[in-house]
């Protein structure tokens, strides 16, 4: 499992609903979440790792507390409310990061591994970290978000620190 840099197509898709949870499935849900772990990230979407499916995981629990995965398949966005603007990297774009304006609080709907509805609600990074995620799944990356201004700049930066691999440093 290889974790997709930026731009890429798979990365620009719009990700399909999850229909069958089966053993192929939690499989995949393991292995993205031991990349993440690996990656030291607080998220990854499937897009990131090359297959274009509704699957989030996500662990923004401080180390100290132990590892405490969420999975989050088909989320939405059912409700957002005010404003917060915060610096922010993406495992797809090692090596750079830039603040982003998003809603400051969010309540997601969602499907945990087993097909069981969850909700979820909250501020800070967890907002930051669920927006940020379900981004990808709609193809945007945090950069697409950035002023016309902000993203020429990126650019510039981008096309002379982006490895030359297919893949994260150190993946
Ligand atoms: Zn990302």
């Amino acid at each position: 499992m290889k974790i997709l840099i930026y731009p890429h197509e798979i990365l620009a898709a719009k990700a399909e609903p999850v229909k069958k949870i089966d053993g192929m499935l939690q499989d995949f849900i393991d292995r993205m979440i031991k990349k993440m772990y690996e990656a030291e990230g607080v998220g990854l979407a499937a897009n990131q790792v090359g297959s274009p499916i509704q699957v989030v995981v996500m662990d923004v629990t401080p180390s100290e507390e132990g590892p405490h995965p969420v999975v989050l398949l088909n989320p939405v966005i059912t409700e957002t409310e005010g404003s917060a603007t915060h610096e922010e990297g993406c495992l797809s774009v090692p090596n750079y990061s830039a603040k982003v304006t998003r809603p400051a609080r969010v309540e997601v709907k969602a499907y945990d591994r087993h097909g069981k509805e969850i909700r979820l609600e909250g501020e800070g990074l967890l907002s930051r970290c669920l927006q940020h995620e379900i981004d990808h799944l709609n193809g945007i990356c945090f950069v697409d978000r950035l002023s016309p201004l902000k993203k020429s700049f990126f650019r510039k930066k981008w096309a002379k620190i982006r490895p030359a691999e297919q893949e994260a440093p150190g993946q």
